[in-house]
């Protein structure tokens, strides 16, 4: 594939090696190393402005508050998230939020009625999440998530960089616990997503979310009552619609 024009031509990076040698490194320092030295120009960071957004963001801004920040629109959010989304950028001076919309044409397609999630679930975030995460990442060599070992038994071995075909996708809060979390919030006097003081703990689409028991973990409250823990944007699928959106530039 031709490289994108104004990206920077490297090799493909071994994510396992930049994590043997980096993943023990501050979050602050992971973010400045991936954006100044192993991605210049071509990193950007992926955001739900969920339960814990704040704290990824935070950081991101101390580096580059022109980060691109990718949000997908699935069109099912909470209205708070969006409100919240827009007060995060103000706070932080964020200049470069990339909202990604589903493709209409596959929306209508599949989910004319938009109640797709009521009967099949895999398809509605693949249509809503998955192909438009495709699209928001596909520019970029690597990006940022938010992702924590904490959050799910799913997460627990999470790499602070792992390989997405030949991208990589960075966590540098992967260690950090709830604990961790809540002091940062606080000493930098962070705004709180509004629904976290109703019990959610993990925010994603109003018709998949719920409050969390206490006791349970933050994403118990995700697709609650069913056996899918992830939307799919950090799983195989993700890969499968990047090598798709390749073939079909
Ligand atoms: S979380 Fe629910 S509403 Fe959102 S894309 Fe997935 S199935 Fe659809």
């Amino acid at each position: 594939m031709a490289p994108k024009p104004g990206l920077p031509e490297v090799g493909t990076p071994d994510a396992a090696a930049l994590d043997a040698r980096h993943g023990q490194l501050s979050a602050l320092r992971v973010i400045e190393l991936a954006v100044t030295e192993l991605f210049p120009g071509a990193v950007a960071a992926v955001s739900s402005f969920g339960a814990d957004s704040a704290v990824l963001l935070h950081l991101i801004a101390q580096v580059d508050r022109h980060l691109p920040i990718v949000f997908l629109d699935t069109g099912k959010h909470f209205e708070e998230t969006l409100r919240y989304r827009d007060a995060l950028a103000d706070d932080f001076g964020l200049t470069d939020i990339r909202v990604i919309h589903p493709d209409a044409a596959a929306l209508q397609r599949v989910d004319p009625g938009g109640r797709l999630h009521e009967n099949d679930v895999e398809a509605c975030c693949h249509v809503r999440k998955v192909e438009p995460m495709a699209r928001g990442v596909e520019p970029f060599r690597a990006w940022f998530t938010g992702r924590k070992r904490h959050q799910a038994g799913t997460r627990a071995g999470l790499p602070v960089f792992e390989a997405v075909g030949p991208r990589v996708r960075i966590n540098p809060l992967a260690q950090w616990t709830p604990a961790d979390l809540d002091a940062y919030m606080r000493d930098h006097g962070l705004r709180e997503n509004p629904l976290v003081a109703y019990g959610y703990l993990s925010i994603g689409c109003f018709p998949c979310t719920r409050p969390v028991v206490p006791g349970h973990d933050a994403r118990s409250g995700r697709w609650a009552g069913q056996a899918k823990t992830e939307c799919g944007i950090h799983l195989g699928g993700l890969e499968q619609s990047l090598s798709q959106e390749r073939h079909h530039e």
